[in-house]
């Protein structure tokens, strides 16, 4: 299978660390033979991000805060100057004030309400219209990554379990506007995984024992786990799957009881 993504150009959007989801997918993409641009999200993550894009020979690491339209654009025009055009769209962002994912969801402010909103599902939506004008008659393909706090009520998940509905839905919608051009959208809703954004979700550990005793499996999953997945989404592997919200939970999402 090597060589899936051969002459592939994927623009990454959401590693923090080496234990970021995303850097695990930018790495199977890498190992596939994709060519990868990145962005961070302010200067304190340059830091960690730079040399993680480099030493698998990134080229274009750019700054990209997705609340800012103009850093958007200016990725985007970066990514047309240098590539003339794009195959992959790795989302891969969330955020919420801490308050809102550590106490009752009914107390979640308006400011809070927004930010997370904001940031974890509009920013699919504008970065996937930037990247389609890229796409335009190559196709393509888009993934975002969700959780089951969407469909179901994780404890203190709160304001970002409505923030990944919304996503879910975006999916959907952005699939049905870009089937025509051959441009296919899905997300992964992953099981719980030790990372920076997961440490920001109060009672988080609970979180990973609960769904291992409980999960069909008997146990966690990892970022390279979700990053297979995804590569099968992005290539030929999945070229008829879009609008898809595909589960990799060691079959968490399937128990009642
Ligand atoms: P992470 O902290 O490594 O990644 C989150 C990323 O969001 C960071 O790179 C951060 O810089 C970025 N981000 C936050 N605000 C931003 C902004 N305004 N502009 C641009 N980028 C911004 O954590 P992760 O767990 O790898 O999260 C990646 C995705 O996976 C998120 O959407 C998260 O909700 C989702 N997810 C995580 C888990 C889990 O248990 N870790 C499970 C299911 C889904």
């Amino acid at each position: 299978m090597e060589g899936l993504l051969k002459g592939k150009r994927a623009v990454i959007f959401g590693v923090a660390n080496e234990r970021s989801i995303a850097w695990a997918i930018s790495e199977a993409l890498h190992a596939e033979g994709a060519e990868l641009a990145f962005t961070y999200a302010g200067e304190m993550l340059e830091k960690r991000v730079r040399p993680l894009a480099e030493g698998i020979g990134a080229k274009i690491v750019l700054p990209c805060d997705v609340t800012k339209d103009d850093e958007i654009e200016k990725v985007f025009q970066a990514l047309k100057q240098e590539w003339g055009g794009l195959d992959i769209l790795i989302h891969a962002i969330a955020f919420a004030a801490k308050e809102d994912l550590s106490r009752a969801f009914v107390l979640t402010s308006r400011r809070g309400f927004q930010l997370a909103l904001d940031v974890s599902a509009y920013s699919l939506v504008a970065l996937t219209r930037h990247a389609a004008a890229l796409m335009e008659g190559r196709g393509g393909s888009v993934l975002t990554m969700t959780y089951l706090g969407s469909e179901r009520v994780i404890p203190n998940y709160n304001v970002m379990g409505v923030a990944k509905a919304a996503l879910e839905a975006s999916v959907r919608y952005l699939a049905h506007d870009l089937g025509p051009a051959g441009i296919r959208v899905n997300a992964i809703s992953a099981g719980p995984i030790k990372t920076l954004a997961a440490a920001g979700i109060s009672g988080f550990k609970d979180m990973l024992h609960y769904a291992a005793e409980r999960a069909p499996l008997r146990r966690n999953i990892d970022a390279e786990e979700v990053a297979k997945t995804a590569l099968y989404l992005v290539s030929d592997l999945g070229s008829a799957v879009t609008g898809e919200v595909l589960h990799v939970d060691a079959g968490y999402n399937i128990m009642g009881m």
